[in-house]
């Protein structure tokens, strides 16, 4: 997969999608091995699904 590193900004830049653009948001696992714990979706699923942990 392609990574892009922009330069560093302000911390909301660094929840953007680095697929779309959008900001990411809160959301919760409702299942698989993560079920229950807090990550990182793209706004603009379904039809992006780019996601990121939450350090
Ligand atoms: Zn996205």
């Amino acid at each position: 997969m392609l990574k892009r590193y922009r330069k560093q900004a302000s911390p909301i830049d660094e929840n953007l999608c680095p697929q779309c653009g959008r900001p990411m948001v809160l959301r919760i696992a409702t299942y698989g091995d993560n079920q229950g714990n807090q990550f990182l979706g793209c706004s603009g699923y379904p039809r992006c699904r780019m996601t990121k942990q939450i350090i």
